[in-house]
């Protein structure tokens, strides 16, 4: 099953894919962790990246949607996946059609998680994640504290990070381009029958769940002829 998971920065959507990937063993593809790591490590691409998230801006979509077609190539995705930050502009949405009709294969659904702006700005101020570049589990100060505190409760790590872009400034630039190129991406899918939305102001566990539903009535196959 290939799902996208669309939303506004801090709606949930990694959160949601971890939980989602686990329940229907679905590798979670996150473009802004994938060009997390390309800034890590620093190289041209990396540089680039590391720019324009600090500035809340868009990563050039050929750079993107590069790395998107590397990673699906892989092994694990063999049985679909969550892509969870990516097409993020119409063009990406044009190049990803591309990627995955080359391939053969066809997305089951768009699920959007919407929520209010304000909702947001507020909410990344307790954001962080573990620091275990393995792990990296997502957790909040009011909403998913890890159980014991201080220790991760995926891997036991001890050492968290907050993320550079995690500020209301950033948020705001974050917001802006959510609102002029992510949206039209929604209503694309929309359009084309293949939109779900759930309120993601709910519980963390109520909208795994209402996702859950919705994914529970797609089609499993990953090919366009299946
Ligand atoms: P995220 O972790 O999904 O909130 O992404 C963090 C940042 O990475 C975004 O604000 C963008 O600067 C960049 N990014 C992530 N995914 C994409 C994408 N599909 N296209 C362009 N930039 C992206």
């Amino acid at each position: 099953m290939i799902l996208i998971l669309i939303g506004p920065p801090a709606a949930g959507k990694g959160t949601q894919a971890q939980e989602i990937g686990r329940r229907w063993q679905l590798p979670h593809l996150s473009t802004g962790d994938m060009l997390r790591s390309a800034a890590a490590a620093g190289d041209s691409v990396g540089l680039e990246a590391k720019a324009k998230m600090a500035a809340g801006g868009l990563v050039d979509d050929a750079i993107v949607s590069r790395i998107v077609a590397q990673r699906i190539g892989q092994p694990d995705c063999a049985s679909g996946f969550i892509l969870d930050g990516y097409p993020r502009s119409l063009a990406q949405a044009g190049q990803q059609s591309e990627i995955l009709e080359t391939r053969g294969l066809a997305i089951a659904g768009a699920i959007e998680l919407r929520i209010a702006d304000d909702v947001l700005i507020d909410r990344v101020a307790g954001r962080f994640r573990c620091a275990n570049a393995a792990c990296g589990e997502g957790y909040h100060e009011r909403f998913k504290k890890p159980q014991r505190d201080g220790i991760c409760d995926k891997c036991g790590g001890t050492a968290f990070a907050r993320r550079p872009d995690d500020n209301e400034t950033t948020m705001r630039s974050r917001l802006a381009t959510y609102a002029a190129e992510t949206m039209p991406v929604v209503r694309f899918y929309e359009a084309a029958g293949l939109l779900a939305t759930v309120d993601g102001a709910a519980e963390i566990g109520d909208i795994t769940d209402a996702i859950d539903i919705i994914v529970s009535r797609l089609p499993r196959a990953i090919s366009q002829a299946a």
